[in-house]
C-alpha cells in the first residue's frame, strides 16, 4: 500500500465514526498525520489502552471493563425485571445518573435508518429477545429519541415484542422532539420513565 492509499485508508475508517463526514475525517486524517502533532501517537495509545481493558457488554451492549463482563448491571441481583431499550450506551448512563429506574438496560447500538442503510438486521435485536426470555424479563421500555428513526424504530420494535409475551411500553416524552434521552436532563429523563405507557 503506498504512502496515499494509507492516507486513504485513514480517511475511510475515520468517516465510519458516527457524526464524521467525507470532510471531517479528510481533516482528521491530515491533523493526525501533521509533522508536529503528538495527536497520532497520543491516539495510538489511548486505543491500545482500551483496546486491552473497556469492552462492550456481551449482554446489554454498555461500555464495561473487561473483567467485568458482563457488566455490574446486568448481573446485579437488585437489578428488576425490566430491560430499558436505548439507542446508545451513553444513554445508559443519562439514565443511572437520575437514580430513578432499577431495572436492566439493553442498547441496540443505532436504529433503524433507510436512509444510512441500518436495518434491524444491524441492530442488537436477536440479543434483546434472547435474553427477555433469559432473564424472565417481564417489562421491555422503549427509551429511543423522538425523530423519525427512533419512531420508526420503536413501531418496530413494539411489534416483534408483541410476539414475546412481554409488556411493551415508551417513554412519555418530556424530551425535546427530535432529540434523543442523552439531550435531556436528569429529571426530564425521570419524569419521563416514571409517566411511561403501555404500547
Ligand atoms: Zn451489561
Amino acid at each position: 500500500m503506498n504512502r496515499h492509499a494509507s492516507f486513504m485508508k485513514l480517511q475511510t475508517v475515520l468517516s465510519k465514526l458516527p457524526g464524521v463526514g467525507r470532510r471531517s475525517a479528510e481533516r482528521m486524517a491530515v491533523k493526525l498525520l501533521a509533522d508536529d502533532s503528538k495527536l497520532l501517537k497520543e491516539l495510538k495509545t489511548a486505543l491500545m489502552v482500551v483496546e486491552e481493558n473497556v469492552c462492550s457488554c456481551n449482554l446489554c451492549g454498555s461500555i464495561t471493563v473487561t473483567t467485568q463482563n458482563p457488566c455490574n448491571i446486568c448481573v446485579s441481583p437488585n437489578r428488576a425485571n425490566k430491560i430499558c431499550v436505548v439507542e446508545d450506551p451513553s444513554d445508559i448512563s443519562s439514565i443511572e445518573e437520575t437514580a430513578g429506574y432499577n431495572g436492566k438496560y439493553h442498547a441496540l447500538l443505532g436504529k433503524i435508518s433507510p436512509m444510512r442503510g441500518e436495518g434491524p438486521q444491524n441492530l442488537r435485536i436477536r440479543q434483546l429477545i434472547d435474553r427477555i426470555h433469559t432473564e424472565n424479563i417481564d417489562e421491555v421500555i422503549l427509551a429511543l429519541s423522538m425523530d423519525m428513526e427512533g419512531e420508526s424504530t420503536a413501531a418496530f420494535l413494539a411489534e416483534l415484542l408483541q410476539k414475546h409475551n412481554v409488556n411493551v411500553s415508551r417513554i412519555a416524552y418530556g424530551v425535546p422532539t427530535g432529540s434523543g434521552i442523552r439531550y435531556a436532563d436528569p429529571l426530564t429523563i425521570a419524569r419521563s420513565i416514571e409517566g411511561r405507557s403501555k404500547v
